[in-house]
């Protein structure tokens, strides 16, 4: 015997049914700003470790300059001790030029080492710069098109919560006032939810056990049944008919 739903029962199921999806929809428009901002976080990671990048590598041509200037300098000695060197009339003067010369040699050989040094870490900050000017091209690319279904999802979601509005104006206008009524309290109490299935004899939402006898009622799906505990509308989902019986082994 096939029975039919209480119409009313039918309309409060599918106007929490429209109230859920409108709840999801107005949570998700909610979080857009949280969402844009953690794009936005993202690009300016990307951003600040291409400005970190190309910051070590004007330190690095800078300290390079620095360093090339102190070779000019001593290379300028140098050259002046050369001169001196040609002048000198005795053999002292001569070893305390040839001495000077030494430390200034000494001295450009370890500053040209360091300049050798600077020239590989230019060599590496230069590819850091690259890497890091693509990763923040990558991450642009990423952000925008994040940015892109998420404005896309802003304009489904407005048009979704039209459409439900409407839906929802016609079930209310066809739902019996005082279910209504009680429907519209429950879902203020109950952060949205004045509906729930009964399953098991259970109350699914609250998990309270229901008295049999109101499980029995409730099984019917004819009349406004609340749940004793959280006063939600009660229905009931009816196992699907099986087609063909399940195989089993009968004993001998
Ligand atoms: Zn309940």
């Amino acid at each position: 015997m096939v029975r039919l739903m209480n119409a009313d029962l039918e309309r409060v199921i599918a106007l929490q049914r429209l109230d859920t999806s409108a709840h999801d929809a107005q949570r998700r428009l909610a979080d857009e700003p949280e969402r844009t901002k953690a794009l936005d976080a993202r690009l300016e990671t990307a951003r600040q470790r291409v400005a970190s990048a190309k910051e070590r590598l004007t330190e690095n041509q800078n300290a390079r300059r620095a360093i090339e200037k102190d070779v000019a300098v001593h290379q300028g000695r140098l050259s002046k001790f050369r001169e001196q060197a040609m002048a000198v009339k005795t053999n002292q003067e001569y070893h305390a030029i040839q001495k000077e010369i030494g430390y200034a040699q000494t001295e450009i050989k370890a500053l040209e080492d360091k300049i050798l040094e600077r020239m590989l870490e230019a060599d590496e900050l230069t590819a850091l710069v690259k890497r890091s000017e693509k990763e923040l091209g990558d991450e642009q690319k990423a952000v925008d098109g994040d940015k892109k279904t998420i404005a896309a999802e802003h304009g489904e979601l407005h048009s979704s919560l039209e459409r439900v509005a409407g839906e929802r104006a016609a079930l209310v206008a066809a739902l019996d006032p005082q279910v209504l009524s009680i429907f519209e309290l429950i879902s203020k109490r109950r952060n949205g939810v004045a509906v729930a299935e009964a399953r098991d004899g259970i109350c699914t939402i609250c998990h309270v056990r229901l008295r049999p006898q109101v499980f029995n009622n409730v099984r019917r799906n004819d009349q406004i049944i609340q749940c004793d505990s959280c006063q939600r509308i009660l229905y009931f989902v009816p196992a699907p008919a099986t087609a063909t019986p399940a195989v089993t082994h009968l004993p001998h």
